[in-house]
């Protein structure tokens, strides 16, 4: 019946498996047959605190009860309280809030040709991006985005974007000129495939930007808000960057996504010059602040240690030929073709994703180590009969 009526009414754009999902908790969720399923999904890293999370709930629900909505023309309270609590958690100076991933990286290559611009006049609006990587739908973010296969359909896409391979500080040296005006990556690829980027790598990256006042912009929009252990995995890397973009897991379900800005850039944006009428919305602003408030350093630690356990257990697994990633952001390589597994996992009531060539797990955060195991199970018995498949 759903089925039917979303295949008529909705845009044919996404490869849905078949299930309606109408509650869940935590790590479960529950179909309208009441079939449960273990969560390695997320959402695809949307529900950083799983399904249900009651703060986050409590705090939506008290906001939508006074106001749902003013605009940027007043004053928003908990858009304040957020921006300066996701400034005190990370030394950024500014924020700026919308609704998705892509609009948060549209505000950086905004801020960034401004940045030049304003300070070089026309001519350095050059961004360098990485092969494999991801930052989006719109036309300006798929330009961005590294990955022919994005490159058909829409042309012509913006001029001003060039791409270099992961971990190839060759590369990106020659690929450096007077156009050039920002660095953007992610600091590990998502849906290019759970690919981390070298810790060296990304501290030249840091001083070549440093020496040529080029901006270095980190996209951590899937990579933010607790996923790999550290609040934003640039955290992983002793480095400040200038510009990150975060959105996924910030909002626990609700639309919302962050540019925060350093010293240098924080005032580039100026009125006028960029907008989102959501923008900070006060519903949804109440959803991040719980969602942060959560996310102490010891929740923080134990993020890590559960991606460590749940990395140890996978690589033990017959047919696991490696595992990428940190924290509970992992790419799992496997001997059986990984498009079938995910379709089997399913079959056996566990959710997971693929990212190029990879099964992902983004289970959420505040997944319990019992939750880790039956999932785990699951996964085993999906990959067994995969193999013997083959
Ligand atoms: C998901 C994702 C985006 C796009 O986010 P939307 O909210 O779908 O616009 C951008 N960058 C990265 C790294 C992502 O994982």
């Amino acid at each position: 019946m759903i089925k039917e009526m979303t295949d008529k009414y909705i845009c044919n754009t996404y490869n849905r498996k078949n299930a309606v999902f109408v509650d869940g908790k935590g790590a479960k969720l529950i179909t309208e047959e009441g079939k449960v399923y273990t969560d390695f999904g997320s959402g695809i890293g949307i529900n950083a605190l799983g399904n249900n999370n009651d703060a986050w709930q409590d705090a939506v629900i008290k906001q939508i009860r006074t106001l749902g909505h003013t605009s940027n023309l007043y004053y928003t309270k908990l858009a304040a309280i957020l921006a300066k609590k996701l400034c005190d958690l990370t030394g950024f100076k500014k924020a700026f809030f919308a609704n998705s991933g892509a609009e948060a990286n549209e505000c950086a290559i905004k801020a960034a040709r401004k940045y030049s611009f304003d300070k070089y006049g026309q001519g350095r609006y050059e961004i360098i991006s990485l092969n494999n990587s991801f930052h989006g739908r719109t036309l300006a973010t798929l330009s961005l985005t590294g990955q022919e296969k994005f490159h058909t359909d829409f042309m012509p896409f913006l001029d001003g974007f060039k791409y270099v391979d992961i971990n190839n500080i060759e590369m990106l040296q020659q690929n450096i000129d007077k156009k050039t005006c920002a660095i953007y990556l992610e600091l590990i690829q998502g849906e290019g495939g759970i690919n981390v980027l070298d810790f060296d790598y990304v501290k030249q990256i840091r001083k070549i930007c440093d020496d040529n006042d080029i901006l270095m912009i980190i996209d951590e929009v899937q990579t933010g808000n607790g996923r790999t252990g550290k609040l934003y995995a640039y955290q992983h890397y002793e480095i400040m960057p200038d510009i990150i973009t975060t959105a996924k897991g910030l909002g626990n379900g609700l639309p919302i996504s962050c540019t925060l800005f350093n010293d240098k850039v924080k005032d580039v944006l100026t009125p006028g010059t960029h907008g989102c009428t959501f923008g900070g919305n006060p519903i949804i602003c109440a959803g991040a602040i719980a969602c942060l408030e959560q996310m102490t350093p010891n929740f923080l630690a134990n993020v890590e240690k559960k991606g460590k356990y749940l990395k140890n257990k996978l690589l033990k697994l017959d047919g696991v030929l490696n595992v990428t990633g940190m924290g509970l952001m992992l790419g799992v390589e496997v001997k059986c073709d990984y498009k079938r597994l995910v379709d089997t996992c399913f079959n056996n009531q566990l959710l997971v994703l693929t990212a190029k060539g990879k099964v992902r797990l983004l289970p959420p955060l505040n997944i319990t180590f019992e939750e880790i195991d039956c999932g785990l199970e699951k996964f085993k018995e999906s990959l067994q009969t995969e193999l013997n498949n083959m």
